[in-house]
């Protein structure tokens, strides 16, 4: 990490609201109706069980920081939540241990290469890169919080309930069918303990990250879990705090960086959120402050990211005003730009 000097200043929150609820269900409504036709993209088969989708479902769920939950279509039916139990896992070990170890160990920069790139691994010596991808989720999960293998699944299974708001289930079917398919997973955790950077034996671990991978969750739970994120780490249905707000910020920044896997970047150019996407088809995107979009279909790009997800987030994150980038003058009207520039002669001394 570079040096900073922003000891002892003040961390501002973000600021803004959503528009009023009304006009939030309405550009859901139309965001559903846009791109509900779409059918460009593939369902993941690498894991057998996902080919199993449904090719139609759509759900769309905006959850705001003060509880309220705005959903259409598909928004309960449940899937596994894959990669999206990444960013999750990562804030539930920072908030135990602070971000200094997994900072050291994983990183936070992307690799500019597939999820589960080995490649990537062994240009980078060993070092993962960030928590998003599989070789610095795997090493992550080995950090978890619990002496055994059982104890760091308890820790995960309970931590992410808190995200949610309730218990979640693991898909038996996608945890066998992954755990007999995950052969490049195995190298992966085999390859960073070869670098000392995997705390644990691989099999075990592997095994405990598949099972995350195999969780059960809804549109509606993920965009839960994001709005959680979005509201300084508590919960805004519960009203529980699941980790710090410091934990909130940094989890944000990793998935800003890494959320959308090698298309992270245009995503943050397009979109301006961060956030998190998962083969099964979910997408969860966070505005800072203001809530959480949750997505669900499960054909995807080259890269892994759902298509029409990925189209109804750009839309409402334009018209909900939520990209973290744009901003309007203040004050433009008080002070009229010069329509052009003067010519050199035409100026005045
Ligand atoms: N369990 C999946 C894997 O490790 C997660 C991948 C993803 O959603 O990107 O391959």
């Amino acid at each position: 990490m570079f040096e900073t000097d922003t000891e002892g200043i003040r961390q501002e929150a973000a600021t803004g609201a959503l528009p009023a609820r009304d006009r939030v269900e309405q550009l859901v409504r139309a965001a559903h109706e846009r791109y509900r036709g779409v059918d460009a993209g593939s369902v993941a088969d690498y894991i057998p069980a996902l080919a199993e989708a449904d090719h139609g479902w759509f759900g769309i769920c905006v959850a705001d920081t003060a509880g309220g939950l705005v959903e259409i279509g598909d928004t309960g039916v449940p899937f596994s939540i894959q990669s999206i139990s990444k960013a999750f896992v990562y804030a539930l070990v920072c908030d135990a241990f602070g971000h200094e170890r997994i900072g050291e160990l994983v990183g936070v920069d992307n690799t500019g290469l597939p999820f589960n790139s080995v490649i990537a691994l062994e240009l980078n010596g060993g070092h993962p890169m960030n928590p998003m991808v599989n070789a610095g989720a795997i090493a992550t999960t080995a950090l978890v919080a619990g002496e055994t293998a059982d104890a760091k699944w308890e820790t995960i299974a309970r931590g992410l309930a808190r995200f949610a708001g309730r218990a979640l289930e693991v898909d038996d079917r996608v945890f066998t069918s992954e755990s007999e398919t995950n052969s490049r997973n195995q190298a992966i955790a085999r390859l960073l303990q070869s670098y000392g950077r995997l705390d644990g034996e691989p099999g075990e671990i592997v095994e405990v990250y598949t099972r995350q991978c195999s969780l059960l969750v809804t549109a509606r739970d993920i965009a839960i879990m994001g709005a959680t994120l979005a509201d300084g780490g508590v919960n805004p249905v519960t009203g529980e705090r699941v980790v710090s707000e410091e934990v909130s910020r940094d989890t944000l920044a990793v998935l800003a960086a890494n959320g959308l896997y090698e298309r992270s970047g245009e995503w943050l150019f397009q979109i301006g959120l961060p956030a998190k996407s998962g083969v099964s088809g979910g997408i969860v995107s966070i505005a800072p402050g203001k809530g959480a979009i949750g997505t669900f279909a499960p054909p995807l790009d080259a890269a892994g990211n759902s298509v029409r997800g990925e189209r109804a987030t750009a839309y409402l994150s334009r018209t909900l005003g939520l990209n973290l980038f744009a901003s309007a003058a203040v004050g433009a009207s008080a002070v009229p730009a010069p329509a052009s520039t003067p010519a050199p002669d035409e100026r005045t001394v």
